[in-house]
């Protein structure tokens, strides 16, 4: 039965080649079929044409590739896309194509709802299922890259996990499909353009600075000021601001990575001059730059937008202090693909 067949993309190279050994078959064969699964994206057996029809057979027979399909594409008016993705086993995520005049970038989601408990986000309310395995994230990733060359002329230039999910959370199988996403015998990007954002899980920081990873960090950090930040980030009571810094100190002291902070400014919870006056306070022991990121309420509407007089005094007092800072408009709206509004509505 389908069902019992092991997905062959869970397979090391080493270990597909030991397959074929088995089968009395050569081991590049396994090569073959490594290249076809990570570097060509071949949705099927079918696909490997360089391979015998009697070897295609005997890889139907023993595995599945377990593709993600994307059921439902919306385009935004702005040019965004949103996908959504079905797994194998029929659960739902989704991703996002944020097209601009430079790049493209795919936001990409790491787990089925999220385990942690932003107030602010859509995401939150669904209860996580599972984490996604690594050749989920990287289908993702291959599925942008299509549409950015249909809709935009351009492949796929920078790669964010900011969709569903908390990454550090999924960190084992994020780093397995940054793998194939930035190897030669991959997908080839480079790791500079990709940015994987945390709410900020002190430990797993520390783990990427030691793994000596290569892509970028940026945190959601949304207030410097625990009791503020707790009340929007609950998981912030277990993982305090002071225990935040510690691990950045430690990534920033192995990596010398200047850290980027996801920062959003809503109306009468942290717009006011101390709100800023802390998260200069917070940014000063590593080189910073913050991210002011517009929001896009959802259903509640308990959280709402400051008012642009307060994103400009936040700019300002960033600015004196030296910090690049960023104002950065939200993008696909419309389609509930911007920040924070991902929890398959479509
Ligand atoms: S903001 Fe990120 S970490 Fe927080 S609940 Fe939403 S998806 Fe999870």
């Amino acid at each position: 039965m389908e069902a019992k067949k092991k997905d062959i993309r869970a397979l090391t190279k080493k270990q597909l080649r030991d397959f074929f050994v088995k089968q009395g078959d050569k081991a590049f064969r396994g090569n073959q079929v490594y290249e076809w699964l990570w570097q060509k994206s071949a949705h099927s057996f079918e696909d490997m044409t360089n391979v015998s029809l009697e070897t295609r057979q005997m890889l139907e027979d023993n595995f599945v590739i377990n593709h993600i399909k994307v059921d439902q594409m919306q385009r935004s008016s702005d040019g965004t896309i949103k996908n959504a993705v079905r797994l194998h086993d029929d659960l739902v995520v989704e991703s996002v194509l944020i097209p601009t005049a430079t790049r493209t970038t795919a936001c990409v989601s790491s787990q089925v709802g999220c385990s942690l408990d932003c107030r602010f986000c859509a995401t939150s309310r669904l209860k996580r299922m599972r984490n996604l395995n690594p050749d989920e994230i990287y289908d993702q990733v291959v599925a942008i890259d299509n549409e950015s060359r249909l809709y935009h002329n351009r492949p796929l230039s920078n790669i964010v996990f900011m969709g569903m999910g908390e990454p550090l959370m999924n960190y084992n199988n994020v780093l397995k499909a940054i793998d194939k996403i930035t190897s030669p015998e991959g997908l080839g990007m480079s790791p500079k353009r990709i940015v994987v954002s945390t709410s900020g899980v002190p430990k797993m920081i520390k783990k990427m600075a030691d793994d000596k990873v290569k892509f970028k960090l940026a945190v959601s950090l949304h207030s410097a000021i625990d009791e503020i930040r707790t009340s929007i980030m609950p998981f912030n009571a277990t993982f305090p601001l002071s225990d935040l810094r510690e691990a950045l100190q430690y990534w920033y002291a192995a990596t010398k990575n200047r850290i980027t902070y996801e920062y959003v400014v809503w109306d009468a919870i942290n717009d006011k001059r101390k709100d800023a006056e802390a998260l200069v306070e917070f940014c000063k022991f590593a080189p910073s730059k913050v991210n002011l990121i517009e929001y896009n309420p959802i259903d509640d509407g308990e959280f709402q937008q400051a008012h642009s007089k307060a994103i400009d005094m936040y700019v300002s007092v960033l600015e004196a202090n030296n910090i690049t800072v960023t104002v950065r408009r939200s993008r696909g709206k419309d389609i509930d693909a911007a920040c924070g509004q991902l929890a398959n509505k479509s």
